[in-house]
């Protein structure tokens, strides 16, 4: 026993060593990282990880909001292990297609909402939402308005790390690093009650921010507005979910001008919300959608754009190419990934399941957490929610940021056996589909230690 646990230690020096010596990490303090050691996970199945030391953690953020389906998926692996025998990879420029990425487009046709019908493949959501600007910049110069160059998006979006992907997100972090955003991308306020309400009730405050977007169109000018994009909630920004009256009269304001809507599903798109799309959750009817992440469950990196008719019919009429593409645009093995990871939500009907029973059972369990003396609020739909830690809960005041609330609550989970993801000082869950009750209850379970723990530990400070 000893010497596994020997050996297992020495396996985790040497590995944390070559990760510091080799390995620079994505939205990472090198320098604290290597100071810290990474946590290496070697394994997984269902909704539970394993890292190297053996020590087994509940997923409470399927991945990085992707794994829908749960780890361990079989059928997946045969899916791509039988692709990659038959055709690895092939292009789909120069007049060539392939069964996997046709089969794909015409599956996912069928689940968006109805007047979309086309995809735009892509490797990931942010060469998905560099597409975008290209795509609704192209459509404009087509429909003989080249002038219609502007996207307008909100603070605090999250939409990729690309040059585009950053300009278009709202992270003053992010800007900050390399001049962004770029010219031609500018922010409206987001609709984040609970920090930013201002004492408005949350319809109030709701109408508020999103007039915020008529105003925009206002100043810059209708005929400089290209498209508007957002995200249905906010996801790395803190699962911020609009109040009601929020997206009625973004759709009123949508209605009024003649701009395109991009929605980034890229975290709510295959079921995350108890419906195939957010879109039809929040009844929307974008003329983009941004999807990766839950496309393939991970499994293999994909995404892409769904684009309503509106839009394909000006980009497939008879007006020469549309100059992008990846060479990975519609890779055959990530559309099979893709096509058996959909084939198991809608056999084991998950998205029924969530809709009806998992996510309000979730939401219900976690209201719970409500009552703890730092939690200021807790908010989520479906299978994502948030738990926002306060100094006082009366006042809505946060910790100072130098205390690393956030941090030490994530820590704490990790402790416990959970992992939970840290934004600021707002702890997120996201976990896979498959979440079952029991599981569930386990989580809240782990949360309570780790937010007890974190109580205690602001206490001494
Ligand atoms: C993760 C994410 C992206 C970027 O996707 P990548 O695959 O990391 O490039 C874009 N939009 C949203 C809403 C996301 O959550």
């Amino acid at each position: 026993m000893q010497d596994a646990l020997t050996q297992q230690q020495q396996k985790l020096d040497s590995l944390q060593t070559a990760d510091k010596q080799h390995f620079i990490h994505p939205f990472t303090d090198s320098k604290g990282l290597a100071e810290k050691g990474t946590r290496v996970i070697e394994r997984a199945e269902g909704v539970y990880l394993w890292d190297v030391m053996g020590h087994k953690l509940l997923d409470g953020m399927a991945g990085l909001w992707c794994v829908n389906v749960g780890y361990g998926r079989q059928s997946i692996v045969d899916a791509v292990a039988k692709q990659m025998q038959q055709l690895p990879f092939y292009n789909s420029f120069f007049q060539c297609s392939h069964p996997p990425a046709i089969e794909l487009a015409q599956k996912i046709a069928s689940l968006a909402p109805k007047h979309m019908n086309n995809v735009f493949f892509t490797g990931s959501g942010s060469e998905s939402n560099d597409t975008n600007l290209r795509m609704v910049r192209r459509y404009w110069d087509l429909k003989g308005k080249p002038s219609k160059k502007t996207i307008i998006s909100r603070d605090n979006a999250y939409h990729g790390s690309t040059v585009a992907g950053a300009s278009l997100g709202g992270m003053s972090g992010m800007h900050e690093q390399g001049d962004l955003p770029i010219p031609g991308v500018v922010h409206i306020a987001q609709p984040y009650w609970y920090g930013e309400g201002n004492g408005l009730s949350p319809e109030a405050f709701g109408l508020q921010a999103a007039q915020a977007l008529e105003t925009k169109i206002l100043e810059v000018g209708e005929d400089n507005v290209a498209a508007f994009i957002a995200e249905p909630f906010q996801g790395a920004g803190g699962v911020i979910i609009p109040p009601s009256t929020y997206w009625p009269e973004i759709k009123r304001i949508l209605a009024k001008y003649d701009i395109l809507f991009i929605l980034d599903e890229v975290i709510s798109g295959f079921g995350r919300t108890g419906k195939w799309f957010a879109a039809e959750y929040f009844d929307l009817q974008p003329d983009l959608i941004t999807i990766a992440k839950g496309m393939t469950s991970g499994y293999v990196p994909m995404g892409g754009v769904i684009v309503s008719d509106k839009v394909a019919d000006v980009i497939k009429q008879d007006c020469g190419e549309f100059t992008h593409g990846f060479t990975y645009s519609g890779h055959p093995v990530a559309a099979a990934a893709a096509l058996e990871n959909i084939r198991i939500i809608e056999q084991e009907q998950l998205i029924e399941r969530v809709e009806s029973d998992t996510a309000p059972y979730l939401q219900s369990r976690l209201q719970e957490l409500a009552e703890h003396p730092l939690v200021g609020e807790v908010r989520g739909l479906g299978m994502v929610a948030a738990i926002e830690l306060v100094k006082d809960k009366e006042l809505k005041q946060a910790f100072d940021s130098a205390v690393g609330v956030g941090t030490f609550c994530r820590d704490a989970c990790i402790k416990h056996g959970l992992v939970m993801r840290s934004v600021g000082d707002t702890m997120i869950i996201s976990p896979p589909l498959t979440m079952t009750h029991n599981e569930i209850d386990e989580l809240v379970a782990k949360a309570t230690l780790a937010l007890n723990d974190t109580y205690e530990y602001v206490q001494g400070q």
